[in-house]
């Protein structure tokens, strides 16, 4: 295709905005899907994204489509429609998907406003240089206040609210001039023909029965199939089996050239070998410098996950495996628990990612699960000099420490007016720092602070949601790390620690985790035939102690003697209820006070 035909764009929405039903409509009117095909949220195709209504995997689709007034009337032009994930755990995945786009339609509820994960990816797209096409959709809705909001993103964008368009991707309102936007706005890719090959992957997504299928933008020269291609980051040869571009179906071709987006199929089995991010070239006379924005992805996050059933343990090793062949940022190594028996240390992008994998394992593979609280990873510098890294809080060092350095983010609030002393407060008793607040419109703000990582993987964004009925909305990315007077919390049972409850807190926080955490451990621990101590201590000092008083239980007395059959019965049932029983030095422990204790509330 000739490049001055071809526009790439993507869809900046925030969940619930309507970017499924408006690329349906995009899907239905460029005619790439015929009516009687059609199924609401085509693009959606793993269950949970449905469920959930988010896109976790971007894709792209190709569609055909001649003006129906304006700039290039009645030619067809090749419009590639990349879609993004929408979350903010996703961030690098978001980036990389507008990269290889030189257009968005930012896409806004007019009866909700913009919202702090649009406003966090409209910055990103503003970074990227991409034409912005700002719309408000859901205009049949009686609640829609186009007029407001369309002010509202002007403002946001610097441009006219007369240029904001106003569409319905239900009834399809709009729908067609919004097209005819793209071909009109969006500038056509610009790339080398003649030089070797660059092309940009900004997805990669198992399939059971093709292997890898890795989605591209060719920047400079051309793809073609047989070729022998190399990834650049690793320098990895692969012949291209097959290329292609989706429209929706995937649909071979005898290559891809500059501008345009496609999928590569190479027979490799495991995304980690065709990186997000990474540059494709030929391997022969191939380029020498790869595009720019490489990154490996980096786990933030760290649980531990256990089988509740510890024969599971082989099942939940081979889960992990099958999903980490389509997930690059997956990361897991085994970890043995006093508490839980055996397991796996498991590290994710953030908590979407831990919950989505979690939901996964349980649902795909029938798996029951333990999950230890989420830490992030901290930095412990020695007074020796020495240095390591902790992703798990049992092992936090026990020597002189000099530093302890943990992750930071930046995170971004946007909230009706009302609620900023709220969330002011919430952010403060997370250790957060404000950065500024600007009013959106007359009754909308949005606070950006700095705050720890672990301040938001405990239950920050619940709250915020409860603090402000549901109105707020948050975004956050890494900005590096910072020291803090950290320490680790143990929990100890009769004197023995209980791994699965050490927690790396800052100083001020410990006490209260320490109380909480014995005061739950009181109710959930049954009495036992001695008395158990229960202490929470940061090192060898103690700083809260609770007591589970001793009983003798003897349950056989009760029988009077007698009736055999009934005593028998009586030691089985105690026999099945001791298999759900773990032991901690001395003491017996249900599994379902860990469980208990672990969950929050
Ligand atoms: P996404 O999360 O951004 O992909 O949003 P969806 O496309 O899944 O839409 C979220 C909800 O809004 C669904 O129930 C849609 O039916 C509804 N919706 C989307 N667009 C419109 C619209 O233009 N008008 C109305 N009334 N509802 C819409
Ligand atoms: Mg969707």
């Amino acid at each position: 295709t000739d490049p001055a035909l071809i526009r790439n764009f993507c869809i900046i929405a925030h969940i619930d905005h309507g970017k499924s039903t408006l690329a349906d409509r995009m899907l239905q009117l460029t005619g790439v899907v015929e009516q009687r095909q059609m199924r609401a949220q085509y693009l959606d195709r793993m269950d949970i994204e449905r469920e959930r209504g988010i896109t976790i995997k971007s894709q792209a689709v190709r569609l055909p489509w001649a003006p129906t007034t304006g700039d290039g009337e009645g030619t067809t032009h090749v419009l590639n429609m990349i879609d993004t994930p929408g979350h903010v755990d996703f961030t690098y995945e978001v980036s990389r998907s507008l990269a290889a786009c030189e257009g968005t339609i930012l896409l806004v509820d007019a009866a909700q406003g913009i919202e702090a994960q649009t406003l966090a990816n409209l910055y990103l797209a503003l970074e990227n240089d991409l034409t912005i096409i700002p719309v408000l959709n859901k205009i049949d809705l009686p609640a829609a206040q186009p007029e407001k909001y369309a002010a509202e993103l002007a403002h946001i964008i610097g441009c006219d609210p007369s240029e904001v368009l106003k569409v319905s991707a239900k009834t399809g309102e709009g729908v067609a001039e919004l097209l005819n936007k793209v071909v009109a706005e969006v500038p056509p890719p610009v790339g080398v023909a003649d030089a070797p090959a660059r092309a940009m992957i900004f997805d990669s997504v198992y399939d059971s029965y093709r292997g890898v299928v890795t989605y591209v933008k060719v920047v400079d020269g051309q793809l073609s199939k047989r070729e022998r291609i190399q990834m650049m980051s690793t320098g990895a040869a692969h012949e291209l089996l097959e290329i292609g571009v989706s429209s929706p179906e995937m649909t071979a071709s005898d290559g891809l050239g500059v501008g345009e987006v496609g999928y590569l199929i190479t027979g490799v089995k495991d995304v980690r070998q065709s990186k997000v991010g990474d540059t494709v070239t030929q391997l022969h006379k191939g380029a020498t410098e790869a595009l720019g924005g490489y990154k490996d992805p980096k786990p933030m996050v760290f649980s531990g996950l256990y089988p509740l059933d510890g024969s599971d343990y082989p099942e939940l090793r081979d889960a992990l495996d099958k999903l980490q062949l389509n997930d690059a940022a997956l990361v897991y190594e085994p970890e043995t628990s006093a508490a839980l028996g055996f397991g796996f240390r498991v590290g994710f992008l953030g908590l979407l990612h831990l919950d989505v994998i979690r939901e996964r394992l349980e649902r795909e593979f029938g798996l029951d699960l333990i999950a230890t609280a989420p830490n992030v990873v901290y930095r412990v510098i020695m007074e020796d000099g020495t240095e390591c890294t902790v992703t798990n809080p049992s092992e936090f060092p026990t020597g002189k420490i000099a530093e302890v350095y943990e992750p930071m983010v930046r995170a971004t609030v946007l909230a009706p007016s009302e609620f900023v002393g709220a969330i002011m407060e919430l952010c403060q008793s997370r250790r957060g720092n404000l950065l500024g607040m600007d009013y959106l419109s007359e009754d909308r703000v949005e606070l950006r602070y700095t705050l720890p990582l672990a301040e938001i993987v405990f239950d920050f964004f619940d709250q915020l949601k409860s603090k402000t009925r549901g109105y707020a909305s948050l975004d956050y990315e890494p900005t590096g790390e910072q020291t803090s007077e950290l320490v680790k919390v143990d929990i100890l049972l009769h004197g023995d620690k209980v791994d699965a409850f050490s927690a790396i807190l800052h100083k001020d926080k410990a006490y209260a985790y320490g109380v909480r955490m014995a005061g739950k451990l009181r109710e959930l621990i049954p009495r036992q035939q001695f008395e158990v101590p229960i202490q929470a201590a940061i090192g060898s000092r103690v700083i809260a102690r609770e007591t589970v008083r001793a009983i003798r239980k003897d349950v056989l007395a009760k029988c009077y003697g007698g009736d055999i059959s009934r005593k028998r019965k009586l030691l089985e049932k105690q026999k099945e209820g001791k298999k759900r029983m773990k032991m901690v030095g001395a003491v017996e422990v249900p599994q379902e006070a860990f469980i208990a204790a672990l969950s929050t509330d």
